[in-house]
């Protein structure tokens, strides 16, 4: 195990630089507390490309970018190289071809945190620490808690009360010592500080450790490897041998003290400088409404945050009320680079984003990340981000704590098999399996002539309610399934061949069974006035193509089944 010789600290404040050292966390020349760690770019830029390839794809193939060159066999638990994931339901539905997932489940403890708590904890390692304290929402004290575990480091946890217990159970299951601080989480970080102080123990530093701040760097560079490869198959290398990767245009992450993203965008900053991208993203910074120092100071353009002293959110996660100067060099540095947006969403709708992405594409989150998800569709919205862009969203944790709050009641059948068997085998079985009723919901029927189409508003109900969904790829076909099923609505596409939508209006119409049958019209171009006078009166509503975001369609639907 051994320190990058090459890592040098630098101080923000004076620029005075020394070795690398995990335990030096202030400047000897002029006491400034914000230190950033340098590498020698220009070297690296050409001699590390090469040595790329026979790498594993984990956290440790830019160990030249990072503090900790080579962390102790025994320590390892499989960190970083996490994949990146299309989302083509959800690009679809938000009209982005290139929307993607940076899978950070597939950690260790299932986020992000994993990053930091292997670099960090080889870090402290390698100079003999043997006991760590630490505050955290959840994550960090999860992630902290396996590697101090394989390190044989004592950790001590100050939680905020609002941690689910379920989360703090496993902090506690690793054979950490959790101490539940009945407050926010801002004073929990006091109280872990005052206790450190008074024993003399190593108190983790959250953003200003630079071992923190670098392994979230690891993130950027993966991306960048991830997105050269998926986006420009054809060309192996630029011209010199160098990589050739690709910046995405955004990327974005929910935010609570603002590590991960300033660690990812001094990645981005890094490699922009040694030629290997050539732009820095736009960084997404989304946080809970209840809990949005960072975003609130940004709308006004302030380059410090008010620290909001108590948070109202049920997202532990994201309750960072006091992001101190993190904010600010953030804020700095997207200006210096391409920008991006500070944006809040609601705790409900972070939990209806938990639906879209477990239901559209498969992946349970926890409800922080399901805050990045919430935060991408309402910048999608408001047209900051463009269709044609690029863009990653970082995915973590799990939905475990929470599914309890956001199922609600009623969401599995029960078969009860000893009764069952009681009542004389087969017979009773057949009798408990048929009381698993099969309840009546809202009956739609799609019609579209592209299948594609068809799939997306499918997936869009699918999503966020219980319908029972019937396809049509024709007007007569519509027009067939339309007598015999009797639908409750029926989502029209007006331009197809043979029998088009105002066909298929008119022959609904002319029979009394199905004249009443309400209709929204899709269409994917704008109606001249004639068309919208042959409309009138047959539908009740008519929604553009492409733009119409799962909320409005699904606002008419609810509305229309009313
Ligand atoms: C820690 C965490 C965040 C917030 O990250 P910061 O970069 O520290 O603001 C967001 N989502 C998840 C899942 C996290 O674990
Ligand atoms: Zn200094």
């Amino acid at each position: 195990m051994m320190l990058n010789e090459h890592c040098q600290i630098e101080c923000l404040d004076c620029g005075f630089r020394t070795p690398y050292h995990p335990l030096v966390t202030t400047c000897s020349h002029c006491g400034g507390t914000w230190l950033k760690a340098v590498y020698d770019y220009a070297h690296l830029s050409h001699a590390l490309p090469s040595r790329l390839k026979e790498r594993p794809f984990d956290l440790w193939r830019y160990r030249e970018l990072l503090p900790v060159m080579q962390p102790a066999p025994e320590l390892r638990l499989s960190e970083g190289g996490t994949p990146l994931i299309r989302a083509l339901n959800l690009g679809m539905m938000l009209g982005l071809a290139n929307l993607f997932m940076k899978d950070e489940r597939q950690g260790p403890t299932s986020s992000f945190k994993d990053r930091q708590a292997a670099l960090s904890i080889s870090a402290l390692k390698t100079v003999g620490v043997r006991e760590v304290v630490l505050a955290s929402t959840g994550n960090v004290a999860i992630a902290y808690s396996a590697y101090a575990a394989r390190a044989g480091i004592k950790l001590w946890a100050f939680l905020t009360s609002l941690v689910p217990a379920a989360k703090m159970r496993e902090v506690a299951l690793y054979g950490t010592q959790v101490i539940k601080v009945t407050g926010s989480y801002d004073q929990a970080k006091q109280v872990a500080a005052e206790f450190a102080r008074q024993r003399g123990i190593y108190l983790d530093a959250g953003a200003r450790s630079i071992a923190n701040i670098e392994s979230m760097k690891t993130i950027a560079y993966e991306i960048a490897e991830q997105l050269g490869e998926v986006l420009n198959e054809s060309a192996e290398t630029m011209e010199g041998g160098q990589p050739r990767w690709q910046a995405p245009d955004w990327y974005i992450q929910a935010v609570s003290g603002g590590m991960g993203p300033l660690g990812v965008l001094k990645g981005f900053r890094e490699m922009y400088e040694m030629g290997w991208i050539d732009k820095i993203p736009k960084i997404g910074v989304i946080q809970v409404e209840g809990c949005a120092p960072m975003v609130n100071a940004w709308k006004q353009g302030r380059d410090t945050a008010i620290p909001v002293q108590s948070p109202r959110t049920n997202i532990a996660t994201l309750a960072t009320g006091d992001p101190g100067r993190t904010y600010t060099l953030l804020r700095n540095w997207m200006l210096e680079g391409s920008g991006g947006a500070f944006e809040s969403v609601s705790d409900e709708e972070a939990y209806r984003a938990i639906h879209f992405l477990a239901k559209m594409e498969g992946m349970s989150v926890e409800p922080a990340a399901a805050v990045a998800c919430a935060g991408l569709i309402k910048l999608v919205r408001s047209g900051q981000i463009k269709p044609h862009e690029v863009v990653v969203m970082n995915i973590s944790g799990h939905t475990l704590p929470v599914e309890r709050a956001i199922l609600g009641e009623g969401w599995s059948r029960n078969v009860v098999v000893s009764e069952a068997i009681h009542a004389g085998a087969e017979e009773g079985l057949l009798a408990a399996l048929s009381k698993i009723t099969i309840d009546r919901f809202p009956r739609i029927a799609i019609v579209d002539d592209h299948p594609e189409a068809r799939r997306l508003i499918r997936r869009i109900l699918q999503s966020q309610g219980e319908y029972t969904l019937y396809e049509a790829a024709s007007g007569r076909e519509a027009i067939e399934l339309a007598q015999r099923e009797r639908p409750d609505l029926i989502i029209l596409d007006l331009m197809m061949p043979e029998i088009d939508g105002f066909g298929v209006i008119e022959a609904l119409q002319a029979q009394p069974e199905t004249a009443e049958i309400p209709i929204i019209v899709v269409t994917a171009k704008e109606l001249t006035p004639a068309e919208k006078d042959r409309l009138r009166g047959h539908i009740q509503s008519l929604m553009q193509k492409g733009d119409f975001m799962s909320d409005d369609l699904l606002d008419e639907v609810r509305a229309l089944l009313k």
